[in-house]
């Protein structure tokens, strides 16, 4: 059964029904009505997601571009090479979104998909906006190569790659399933200690425009890590073969691979940052680690960081509930209605 491979949805087809009968493997027309699909709480999360538009432009660089030359060298390194990271997982999320998508066969999944892959697109351009604000394009050049290059970088991303890769090969619920464990890493973990970088230099009061979109980007992802750690945790209730032990033992090796590899990414590129706090920064790691987990309906493996031991971090990524204003008052945002819908309550 596992082994089966997974056929792309049909685009239109009539004869099937319009409520979807399964979300990978199952049959639908294609015809989407919010008011009636499998998983109808699904409905808010696309409405929160399309809430949360933003664009790489909105936001102010002006007093980036006239610091960026007075960070130290130690700072300029490590912005460059995280943007150059951030990259690197964002631009594989925009087409896995779309790969997921086209083995949905629930339209309700589809569409969510499309927006997550829309807000991967506005990720990737964001990075190029605030490089080509800050730095030469030969010095952009060089940040978008460390990705193919860099070998710390390269071993961090190597089991990522292998995943992905291997579900455009093999698309199997097997497949899907560990890839949407990957999905879940990348957008609760492996963003993080690049974002934390950011609130760091903010927190001093430095480089604000950049940390404001990387709140936004950070805000995106978390949204993106709730919803796939649903469809997770629904695909595998739909495909109860599949919820085994070797599953399991597989997400808990790669979750405590990824962590360890993320530690040494964070000491790599923050070694000679002044203020850092590694201890706490690992903390934070093993802290979203555990969150994932829990997401995903799995034990948490670091038990002494089921707390997040960087409290600061929670005037720039906490309280997205539309009335908070520490962080966002910066600037206003023209597109975000406040409504019920967009709030955060676990983070
Ligand atoms: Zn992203
Ligand atoms: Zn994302």
């Amino acid at each position: 059964m596992s082994q089966l491979l997974l056929e792309k949805a049909k685009t239109l087809e009539p004869r099937n029904p319009n409520k979807s009968t399964g979300l990978f493997g199952g049959k639908s027309s294609g015809i989407l009505n919010w008011n009636d699909i499998a998983y109808p709480h699904w409905y808010k999360m696309y409405k929160r997601l399309v809430g949360n538009y933003w664009q790489a432009d909105e936001v102010n660089m002006s007093s980036d571009i006239k610091q960026f030359p007075t960070l130290t060298k130690a700072e300029k390194d490590a912005y460059l090479k995280i943007i150059g990271l951030l990259s690197t997982l964002d631009a594989p999320q925009t087409r896995i979104a779309l790969l997921i998508s086209l083995y949905a066969s629930d339209p309700s999944v589809q569409s969510i998909m499309a927006v997550i892959a829309q807000q991967e697109a506005v990720h990737n351009e964001s990075y190029s906006y605030v490089l080509s604000s800050v730095v030469s394009l030969d010095e952009q050049n060089e940040a978008f190569e460390l990705g193919r290059k860099d070998p710390v970088l390269l071993k961090r991303n190597q089991h990522i790659m292998e995943q992905y890769n291997g579900f455009v090969e093999e698309p199997t619920i097997e497949n899907i399933l560990k890839t949407m464990v990957y999905t879940a890493l990348l957008e609760g973990m492996f963003f993080y200690s690049g974002f934390a970088f950011f609130y760091h230099l903010a927190r001093h009061n430095k480089m604000v425009g950049t940390s404001t979109m990387v709140s936004y980007i950070n805000r995106d992802e978390l949204e993106h890590g709730r919803f796939i750690s649903e469809l997770f945790r629904a695909t595998l209730a739909e495909h109860p073969e599949q919820n085994n032990e070797k599953l399991t033992n597989w997400v808990y090796d790669h979750f405590k691979e990824s962590v360890a590899l993320e530690t040494e990414w964070s000491h790599y590129v923050l070694a000679d940052v002044a203020g850092i706090d590694f201890v706490e920064m690992e903390g934070y790691i093993k802290y979203r680690a555990n969150k994932m987990l829990r997401m995903l309906g799995l034990q948490e493996i670091y038990p002494e960081h089921v707390q997040n031991p960087m409290k600061w971090i929670h005037a720039y990524v906490d309280n997205f509930d539309g009335t908070k204003t520490d962080f966002f008052e910066q600037k206003s945002r023209q597109y975000t209605k406040t409504s019920d819908l967009n709030g955060f309550d676990d983070l």
